[in-house]
């Protein structure tokens, strides 16, 4: 792999401050999305060595939480100094293994670093509470204490924000975190666990476990010992890992798929709203739980958005992420790639007209073409299931009352979008939309002070924000007789 660092670049697992291979060493192999060039290889783990990680996760955690808010604030911070240090290298890494373009991925180094800085600051501010007793002799007070082992199953599509998202308000409230990354974007998780290890965290405080998703998820959802299960991916597996954790009654935060509607009301900017639609959809090449994945416009602006955006999509550069000047990497697999062509071809078989795009790209592997489909029904499969590829799928409306009920028709809730200059609009559409997050005049909304989280099947719990603390704390009540 072509990085300054060479340190970063690790093929083993990280548990117990040790670098490990699987037990029977076996390994997996990781590609390169764009060039399918074999990367190198991973440990093959399973149940054994995650049994292991958790022990020592378990080991870690009296030392760890008993260290004050301000020295373990001072490590994480240290992280985040590293990470910032070797944001190139980690770029590349991320790019290599997963394909996005390398501005993208730069783009993610900075918004995953952003978690360790915010939550070294926010960690120092767990404050509890006290509350009048009924009783002249009682006091009543609450605490926050941090919930035990972590476990925390991260996606392919963001290989190291996904990580820091949950891991920082972990370890920064005093849980340790035993980390099971995608199989297929591994690197950029081993080499945060490289540049932690840099930082002082003590042994078996951070652990990265690869291997068997099935095996690892298993004793990570059922053993007693993990306290608190952080998933990140997609609905269909978030609801297995609930099912499991439910034999040990754990604490979990689910980060599900979603199926983001789009709205363009006639009062929006169109230029400002084509720009929105661009970034939320496009990003990654589609492959993004936020992901616009229905267009609505009303019928008064639909031709000239619908003008707008294409030509917009036309200049979309794809290519291999490594070159500068490429807009949009592959898809992550031929798997991908097969679903988005079902998607357009059901949706062509079911009414819809393909504006531009709607095939393989010319550059071949799992390079796919931008595309937009217009006058799509709800009869389509797009209509309903995440696409999660570069797909626009236009729907004309014209009232607020029918964008609304088609807006809020899907089991999905993470996040939704309009657009509208009309501020009693803003008000009723963004109180009436079923999503745990909406965006109003811009098609980006992650940060680090905000709470991340869907609502319906798209899961539970929130990430970012003071909100993503208390995902990792438990609320303990003292009351005290006799005063
Ligand atoms: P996925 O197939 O659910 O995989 C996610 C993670 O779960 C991977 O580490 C995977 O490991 C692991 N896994 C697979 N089967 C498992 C099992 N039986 N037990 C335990 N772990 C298992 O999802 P994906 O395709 O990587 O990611 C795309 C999905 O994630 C989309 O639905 C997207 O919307 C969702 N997502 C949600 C958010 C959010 O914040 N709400 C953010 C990003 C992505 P292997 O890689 O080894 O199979």
């Amino acid at each position: 792999m072509d990085i300054s660092n060479k340190k970063l670049f690790k093929q083993q697992c990280f548990i117990n401050g040790e670098w490990i291979d699987s037990e029977d060493n076996q390994v997996l192999e990781v590609n390169n999305p764009a060039t399918q060039d074999i990367l190198g290889t991973i440990p093959n783990c399973g149940k054994n060595e995650t049994k292991i990680a958790i022990l020592a996760a378990e080991k870690s955690w009296t030392n760890w939480k008993s260290k004050t808010a301000k020295e373990r604030s001072g490590i994480l911070k240290k992280w985040f100094k590293l990470i910032e240090e070797n944001h190139e290298d980690l770029s590349k890494i991320m790019t290599f293994e997963q394909g996005k373009s390398i501005n993208e991925s730069r783009a993610e180094i900075t918004y995953g670093a952003s978690f360790v800085e915010w939550y070294a600051e926010e960690c120092r501010r767990v404050y509890g509470d006290t509350i009048p007793d009924i009783l002249e002799d009682r006091r009543t007070i609450v605490i926050k204490q941090p919930v035990g082992v972590v476990g925390a199953i991260t996606p392919w599509n963001f290989p190291s924000s996904m990580i820091t998202r949950k891991c920082a308000p972990a370890l920064a409230v005093g849980c340790p975190v035993i980390i099971k990354p995608a199989s297929q974007t591994p690197y950029s998780a081993l080499a945060l666990a490289a540049l932690a290890e840099e930082a002082g965290f003590p042994k078996g405080t951070i652990n990265v476990i690869t291997g068997s998703a099935k095996d690892i998820g298993f004793e990570l959802s059922t053993n007693p010992i993990v306290r608190k299960l952080s998933f990140t991916g997609s609905t269909e597996i978030g609801k297995i890992l609930l099912k499991q954790c439910s034999s040990s009654v754990k604490k979990v935060s689910m980060e599900l798929g979603g199926h983001a509607p789009f709205i363009v009301f006639e009062d929006a900017e169109i230029d400002a709203a084509v720009d929105g639609a661009m970034l939320s959809k496009f990003r990654n090449s589609g492959q993004t739980c936020v992901c616009a994945n229905r267009i609505y416009v009303h019928e008064k602006i639909y031709d000239e958005f619908i003008d707008k955006f294409t030509k917009k999509v036309n200049k979309i550069k794809v290519g291999n992420g490594m070159e500068e000047t490429t807009i949009s990497g592959p898809l992550i697999d031929q798997y991908s790639l097969k679903k988005v062509q079902e998607h357009i071809d059901d949706a062509v078989n079911t009414g819809a007209k393909i504006a531009t795009g709607g095939k393989l790209h010319s550059l071949g592997g799992t390079f796919f073409q931008p595309t937009i489909l217009i006058n799509v029904t709800k009869k389509a499969k797009i209509t309903y299931e995440e696409t999660f590829g570069p797909v626009a799928p236009i729907y004309k409306f014209s009232s607020e009352k029918e964008v609304i009920e088609m807006a809020n028709d899907s089991p999905y809730g993470l996040a939704s979008y309009f657009y509208s200059r009309d501020i009693g609009k803003i008000w009723r559409v963004a109180e009436a939309l079923e999503y745990g997050i909406v965006g109003i005049n811009t098609g980006i909304i992650s940060k680090a002070e905000t709470p991340f989280g869907g609502i319906k099947e798209s899961g539970l719990g929130r990430e970012g924000s003071r909100y993503g603390l208390d995902d990792f704390l438990e609320i303990k009540y003292i009351n005290i007789a006799g005063i």
